[in-house]
């Protein structure tokens, strides 16, 4: 990772001396990251709520067991959480706004505005429905308003949601770069967890040898997962420093192989028994327009980046390792969502994973398992950073935060999706993009 965020700390060294505002450069505000034994929160936070507010409960109840202070009637606070699942008309939505425009005022740096709302879907009726639908463009609207670091999020919420680890996340310095985004939260797939950690997991993470996948790894094994770091033998060396620095295994494998299934299987079987949490993250670009697509670019993208996870995925559901409570998170992309210039091979990869993780949630929920897929958008790698400046810079600034990610945002969010306490969320696609334009 060295090297690789130059002009951005140079800016942001300049932003410290003052000199930023003098020459006319916006500041470029430091995100809050996770730091073991940090407070979950900086200082207080506003719990409200319209309607009957049985989520503002369980929220404050959370809140008070993490040792946060309630807010006072004035000052700044760094959080402000609105149960707005019970909002029915527009009366509500009105109220919604009272709430929310002086609680917004007092929203500190990196401050958290985190939304409750109810499934359009299950509306009673039609202004029910056109009311839990608003609270879509209200929160991706007041994202892009929010400054210093701050984030606003919305969790569509069923009255029996199991909210808790997916409240946490998004109030921690973990969901740092999770920006604009709207989570579907329901009710538990088979038994509600009650421990909010890692530990006694075993994770698999592909491509674990560097960049994000090596973050991945770091960040699971930092919150007591048992890692099994798969790469191609040509990374063998660095993958073998991951596992060791993890305490994990490492196996070289090339996804791609017609036998790679097999061989994953087969070392979870033996040297772990089982695994916990599948983390499909390897992936390749081999960028060409259309009109000069050939064969084999297309072919390379579609194998590593799909092919390898559908037929992972079909070997572990027919098979004996799939721990209860498992979680698989494939790692997609935003020019999965948005398309890219020069990328259909790689965005079809990208969207095709979302559409097979939306197609095996139900399979999976049957036997209380989830599967997620996060969606990066502009990440601090190698690959960004060997772009030309100008696309790196305009890849970095054209989000609500003003600055790239860094792997460690989307390993987090992995991590959150990967705790068993995280079984209300299944099916979805979050992007870690800091509320990127592209697609949003
Ligand atoms: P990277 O190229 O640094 O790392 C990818 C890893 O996957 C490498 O270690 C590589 O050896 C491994 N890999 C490739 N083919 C493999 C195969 N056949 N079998 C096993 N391992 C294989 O990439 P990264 O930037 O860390 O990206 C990780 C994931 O995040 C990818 O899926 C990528 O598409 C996605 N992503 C990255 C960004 C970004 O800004 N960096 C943005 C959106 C999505």
């Amino acid at each position: 990772m060295s090297g690789v965020s130059t002009s951005r700390d140079t800016l942001r060294d300049l932003s410290q001396i003052g000199l930023v505002q003098a020459l006319g450069v916006p500041r470029i505000p430091q995100l809050r990251r996770f730091v073991a034994g940090a407070p979950l929160l900086d200082g207080p936070a506003l719990v409200g709520s319209v309607g009957d507010g049985s989520f503002a409960k369980q929220v404050q109840a959370l809140l008070d067991d993490a040792g946060v202070a309630r807010a006072a009637d004035e000052g700044k606070v760094a959080a402000v959480v609105l149960d707005a699942s019970g909002a029915r008309t527009l009366d509500d939505l009105a109220a919604i706004q009272q709430f929310l425009t002086p609680a917004v005022k007092r929203l500190a740096p990196v401050g958290r505005l985190l939304l409750l709302g109810p499934e359009p879907a299950d509306a009673p009726d039609v202004e029910a429905a056109a009311v839990a639908q608003a609270l879509d463009g209200l929160v991706r609207s007041v994202a892009k308003e929010v400054r210093a670091g701050a984030t606003a999020n919305l969790l569509v919420v069923t009255p029996d949601a199991d909210i808790t680890s997916t409240v946490l996340f998004f109030l921690s310095a973990r969901s740092a770069y999770v920006d604009g985004q709207v989570v579907r939260v329901g009710a538990a797939v088979g038994t509600p967890e009650v421990a909010d950690t890692l530990t006694g997991r075993v994770a698999v993470v592909t491509g674990a040898a560097r960049g994000i996948g090596a973050a991945i790894a770091d960040t699971l094994a930092r919150d007591g997962a048992t890692i099994v770091a798969v790469d191609i033998p040509a990374a063998g060396e660095s993958l073998s420093a991951v596992a060791n620095r993890t305490g994990g295994t490492a196996l070289q494998l090339d996804i791609t192989a017609p036998d790679a299934a097999d061989r994953l299987l087969t070392h979870l079987r033996e040297r772990h028994g089982h695994v916990d949490i599948v983390v499909h993250n390897a992936g390749i670009t081999r960028d060409k327009l259309l009109a000069n697509m050939d064969a084999d670019r297309w072919n390379a993208v579609l194998a590593v980046n799909l092919r390898a996870q559908l037929a992972i995925n079909t070997a572990l559901l027919g098979s004996d390792v799939l721990g209860d409570s498992a979680r698989i998170v494939s790692v997609a992309s935003t020019s999965g969502i948005a398309g890219n210039r020069g990328q259909t091979n790689y965005a079809a990869s990208k969207a095709g994973v979302i559409g097979m993780v939306r197609a095996l949630a139900p399979q999976l929920a049957q036997r209380g398992a989830t599967i997620n897929a996060v969606a990066p958008g502009f990440i601090e790698t190698d690959m960004t950073a060997k772009m030309p400046l100008g696309t790196r810079e305009a890849g970095r600034r054209i989000n609500s935060l003003r600055q790239g990610g860094l792997p460690v945002d989307v390993a987090e969010t992995i991590g959150w999706l990967g705790r068993a306490a995280s079984g209300g969320v299944t099916g979805q696609v979050v992007r870690v993009c800091g509320q990127s334009m592209l697609g949003a």
